[in-house]
């Protein structure tokens, strides 16, 4: 979550603690426990009015029955954008791959979030990632022009100076300069730019099946072995730094 009010009063980023004991508000620290591992419950703490404050969450196959209460929770509390995200084996993910949802898992959810977000008060966005075949042309519309690496958009500094501007990238050694000091440094050797560039020459699945996919994402078959169009029949990968609105929006 975002905003100025004290984080030891508020839920954090993802985390929803309604209630101590059991019920929905257990199975809900359960699944904090399975993501984060055995003891990392979180303790429950008192609900604030939530009005401005945005919540993330990363949506898994532990969690991924409990997370739609967050739109309820949003409404109850105020707030003004909930966000899903979808789980990825890196970084902290590292070694829970079974917690990640497929693509054609990932998709459905999505789906039914398109359909129910019309509902709820709060502005609901999510990570498509992947998108059906005949979903392109949504996302075409709404402004997508494939890896948004390439714009520069934006950059992710890590503690030890390493910059990427892909988060999907964070466990490679592909990172796009190096903070020192206050200079920033260049990466000369391999880096994410050069792999951003290359659907701009050759499709990065190597037969791409929509156009408006733009060259998919390049990224993935460094992470996953594969691209996820070359997987599943029916999937084209969207770049992940791309969110679209679940509902219309003024
Ligand atoms: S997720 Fe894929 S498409 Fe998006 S910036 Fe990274 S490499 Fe490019």
């Amino acid at each position: 979550m975002s905003g100025g009010k004290s984080a030891s009063t508020r839920p954090a980023a993802g985390v929803v603690t309604r209630a101590a004991g059991g019920g929905a508000g257990a199975a809900r620290g359960i699944a904090t426990e399975v993501v984060r591992g055995p003891g990392q419950r979180r303790a429950p703490a008192p609900v604030l009015p939530l009005h401005g404050e945005r919540i993330i969450c990363t949506v898994n196959q532990a969690n991924r029955a409990d997370v739609f209460d967050l739109l309820d929770i949003a409404d109850e509390l105020g707030v003004s954008l909930v966000k899903f995200h979808v789980f990825s084996a890196i970084g902290t993910g590292h070694g829970n791959s079974e917690l990640a949802m497929t693509p054609p898992e990932w998709v459905d959810f999505c789906d039914h979030l398109n359909e129910i977000a019309k509902n709820y008060q709060t502005r609901v966005w999510y990570q498509p990632t992947y998108a059906r075949h005949d979903q392109m042309a949504r996302y075409q519309a709404e402004g997508y022009q494939g890896c948004i690496g390439r714009t520069l958009d934006r950059i992710s500094i890590f503690p030890d100076g390493r910059c990427y501007v892909c988060s999907y990238l964070f466990d490679t050694d592909l990172h796009f300069a190096q903070m020192d000091g206050d200079r920033v440094r260049l990466n000369h050797g391999e880096n994410e730019f050069d792999l951003f560039t290359k659907p701009l020459v050759s499709s990065s699945c190597g037969g791409c099946k929509a156009p408006a996919c733009l060259g998919g994402c390049p990224a993935e078959e460094i992470v996953m072995g594969a691209s996820s169009c070359e997987t599943y029949a029916d999937i084209v990968p969207v770049c992940r730094l791309w969110k679209s609105s679940a509902k219309p929006e003024e």
